[in-house]
């Protein structure tokens, strides 16, 4: 019997109100845009279930064999189509309703307990620009494989994006990934999901590449 798949929700097929939606998969008959909005709501449906619990053999296996699902509880009402008999989900929603709280929240605060005593210092230090722009940064990151601190990342260049990735060995999606802008703004995903904004990954240099080294941001994300 399907479970929600979001730690700590006890909905299942048994209750008969709450309905269980599928994981979005893409199908060969789908016009091109529907196909692609299935594929990006996928990859939010596993982004956010990553948020909360690891990926164990298990869970990749479920996600490959499409046997997710997510409860009517963590959708906007709006998404959700209500017929006679049963409710269908809206192509291209993701979940962002009655989200558990996560542990992976707290990644490069807990893993250093002394971080907060060293970012008056820190900051000071690394305001002097590092990267002047983004095709500036791409070249240092063309460097950057022979580096020991930047083994395990990959790098690329998507449109006005540059995507730099860890990725652990067997695994589709990336465990970090730091999306770069234009601007040399970064974001920071974890399992595809973005860190929220208020999060202290982006408080020592002002959120930006220009004044933090790669060096520095692979060491606070990992
Ligand atoms: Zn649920």
């Amino acid at each position: 019997m399907p479970n929600c798949a979001f730690y700590n929700c006890f909905h299942s097929r048994r209750y008969k109100d709450v309905s269980l939606f599928q994981i979005p998969v893409p199908r060969s008959s789908d016009s091109e845009f529907t196909s692609q909005r299935k594929q990006e709501a996928r990859k939010g449906w596993i982004g956010a279930i990553l948020h909360t619990i690891q990926l164990d053999a298990d869970l990749k296996k479920q996600i490959e064999n499409n046997s997710i699902y997510i409860c009517e509880i963590h959708f906007k009402d709006e998404y959700i189509e209500r017929f006679a008999k049963r409710k269908s989900l809206e192509t291209g929603s993701i979940p962002t309703e009655n989200l558990p709280k996560k542990s992976l929240d707290n990644i490069g605060a807990s893993s250093n307990a002394d971080t907060s005593r060293k970012e008056p210092a820190e900051r000071h230090v690394t305001e002097q620009v590092v990267y002047s722009s983004l095709a500036n940064l791409d070249s240092y990151l063309k460097k950057a494989g022979g580096y020991p601190y930047f083994s395990g990342w990959g790098w690329h260049r998507v449109s006005n994006t540059t995507v730099i990735e860890f990725k652990e060995s067997g695994f589709l999606i990336a465990k970090f990934s730091v999306l770069v802008d234009n601007s040399l703004k970064y974001t920071v995903l974890v399992y595809g999901w973005a860190l929220p904004d208020d999060h202290c990954i982006y408080t020592l240099d002002g959120r930006s590449m220009q004044y933090c080294s790669i060096k520095t941001l692979c060491g606070k994300i990992i």
